[in-house]
């Protein structure tokens, strides 16, 4: 007879969890090697693209884009459908300084990974509609969440033709001992054409960022978004 005590459960449920994490973490590790679908990790032109995951924020968009704004830099935002709905007026900001939005899912959680079908569709369409509203364009840029793909976002991907972005600078900027210090190794990284992977949830993003700016130009790059080509 197959009997589970309490003790058991606990342990089965937190080895469930961490099959679970290995897993999504494993598919995450394929956007990179384009393994379920295309995505454009790198620009056409040899300029340095930033780009902005999971807002808007309401304290910390305002300050990333009055940084933007003083440096003269135009970079690209993938924003989460339920940060969308809570604060459009973010969003129009973020267009009306002539930056790039992309969606980013509509709840932004791991459970991304086992969506299908319909399901799928609004997690990864409810954003884009939300922005085309916004901007009154058809927008169709989109970056999967924690860079999960599989097959069925594959397929959602494709058949309402997003267009997926990647990256080929990761910063690790939601590592909890990320700071300013860290720039200058991320500067070192960068290359023409990088497509640069930030968050502008985390403080200290917003802190580094003045500084990843000015060591970008200091290594003669400047800085640019996808054009209608890319
Ligand atoms: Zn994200």
């Amino acid at each position: 007879m197959f009997w589970v005590d309490a003790d058991d459960a606990f342990a089965y449920s937190m080895l469930s969890l961490a099959v679970l994490f290995v897993l999504v973490m494993s598919m995450s590790l394929m956007i990179r090697a384009n393994f379920f679908l295309t995505a454009r990790h790198r620009l056409d032109s040899d300029h340095v693209m930033l780009t902005f995951d999971d807002g808007p924020h309401p304290a910390l968009t305002p300050r990333t884009l009055d940084i933007l704004e003083e440096k003269g830099v135009k970079a690209m935002f993938f924003l989460i459908g339920k940060n969308i709905e809570q604060y459009p007026e973010l969003v129009e900001r973020i267009v009306r300084e002539g930056h790039l939005v992309g969606g980013h899912s509509y709840h932004h959680e791991w459970s991304i990974g086992f969506k299908t079908g319909r399901q799928l569709t609004q997690e990864l369409m409810q954003p884009q509609r939300q922005l085309s509203e916004i901007t009154g364009q058809d927008e169709r840029y989109f970056r999967p969440p924690f860079g999960v793909t599989n097959a069925h976002i594959a397929y959602a991907v494709q058949q309402n033709k997003l267009k997926t972005i990647g990256w080929s600078l990761r910063t690790y900027d939601t590592a909890a001992d990320f700071s300013t210090e860290k720039v200058a190794r991320i500067v070192k990284r960068a290359k023409p054409r990088d497509i640069v992977l930030l968050h502008e949830r985390m403080e200290s993003t917003v802190e580094a960022l003045p500084a990843l700016i000015d060591g970008i130009r200091q290594k003669g790059m400047e800085f640019g978004v996808l054009t209608a080509k890319s």
